[in-house]
C-alpha cells in the first residue's frame, strides 16, 4: 500500500435518516482517511444502502453532520456532494439511462479518456460508445458505473454493492481497481453483503445491524471469521 496521508475525506457522526416517519439509521459514525478502503457490511435490512442514501444526498439526515474533504455537506444535494469530492455508484441511480454510454462518461468530470475507461472490462464495451445506457444489461450498466466511478478525478470514491451481479471475472477486475484507487490516495467506502471479497481489498471494516455499527476494526487476516459470527447470529454485538 502506498503512503497515507492525512486528509479526512468523509466523515459521518450521528447520523440518523430513514423514510418518513420510519427511522433506519440510528447515530451512524463513521469516517474515512485518503488511502484506505473501509467496507460497511451487513445483513438484508440492516440500513446499508439507506446510508449510502445519505452519504451521497439523496436523503436528508434528521440528525448528525456529514463532511465531505472537511467540508459540512449535511442535507446538501448529491450534485454539491458530489462537487465537494465524492464520486459514487448507486443503487438506485446507475446510470443516465436516455443518454448513451459516451455522455454517461463525458458527464462525469474523468481523469482520464473515455476510451480507457471503457477498457477497463476487456472486450465488455468497444464499439458500443454511442449505444443507449438504458440498452446495455443489468451487469453492464453496473459495470459502466463502476469505471466511471473508479476514473472519477474526485478523492472520494463510495460504492453499493458493486459487484452485485457481475460474473467472477469482473468481481476480480473491479476489486482489483478499487485496491489501485485505494493505493494512489483515494479513499474508498464500500458496502457490500459479500464479506470475504470485501474485506480482502479492505483496511477496516464497520458492521450495521438495524441501523446501527455493532461492531467494527481491520481487515486482517481474522476479521471474516468476527464478521461471519456476527452476520450469522442477529443482535450479537462485538
Ligand atoms: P439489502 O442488503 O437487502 O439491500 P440494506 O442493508 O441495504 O439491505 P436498506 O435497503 O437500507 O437495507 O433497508 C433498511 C430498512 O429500511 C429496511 O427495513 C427497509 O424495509 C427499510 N426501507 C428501505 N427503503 C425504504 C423506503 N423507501 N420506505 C420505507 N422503508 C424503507
Amino acid at each position: 500500500m502506498s503512503d497515507r496521508g492525512n486528509g479526512r475525506l468523509l466523515t459521518a457522526r450521528g447520523l440518523r435518516a430513514g423514510y418518513g416517519g420510519i427511522a433506519v439509521l440510528h447515530g451512524v459514525t463513521l469516517h474515512v482517511d485518503r488511502g484506505e478502503t473501509v467496507t460497511v457490511l451487513g445483513r438484508n435490512g440492516a440500513g446499508k444502502t439507506t446510508l449510502m442514501s445519505t452519504l451521497v444526498g439523496s436523503i436528508s439526515p434528521s440528525a448528525g453532520r456529514i463532511e465531505v474533504c472537511e467540508r459540512d455537506m449535511t442535507g446538501r444535494s448529491p450534485s454539491a456532494i458530489s462537487r465537494a469530492g465524492m464520486a459514487c455508484v448507486r443503487q438506485d441511480q446507475p446510470l443516465f439511462g436516455e443518454l448513451t454510454v459516451g455522455e454517461n462518461l463525458n458527464l462525469a468530470g474523468l481523469s482520464a479518456g473515455a476510451d480507457r475507461v471503457l477498457g477497463l472490462f476487456p472486450g465488455v464495451f468497444d464499439g458500443r460508445a454511442s449505444q443507449r445506457a438504458s440498452t446495455l444489461s443489468g451487469g453492464e450498466q453496473k459495470m459502466l458505473a463502476a469505471a466511471r466511478c473508479l476514473c472519477s478525478a474526485k478523492p472520494l470514491l463510495v460504492l453499493d454493492e458493486p459487484t452485485e451481479g457481475l460474473q467472477p471475472a469482473n468481481v476480480a477486475l473491479l476489486l482489483q481497481y478499487l485496491t489501485a484507487a485505494r493505493d494512489r490516495g483515494c479513499g474508498v467506502l464500500l458496502i457490500e453483503q459479500h464479506v470475504d471479497a470485501a474485506l480482502s481489498v479492505s483496511d477496516r471494516y464497520c458492521v450495521l445491524e438495524k441501523g446501527e455499527i455493532v461492531a467494527e476494526g481491520m481487515a486482517d487476516s481474522t476479521a471474516a471469521k468476527r464478521v461471519a459470527r456476527l452476520m450469522a447470529v442477529s443482535g450479537v454485538r462485538d
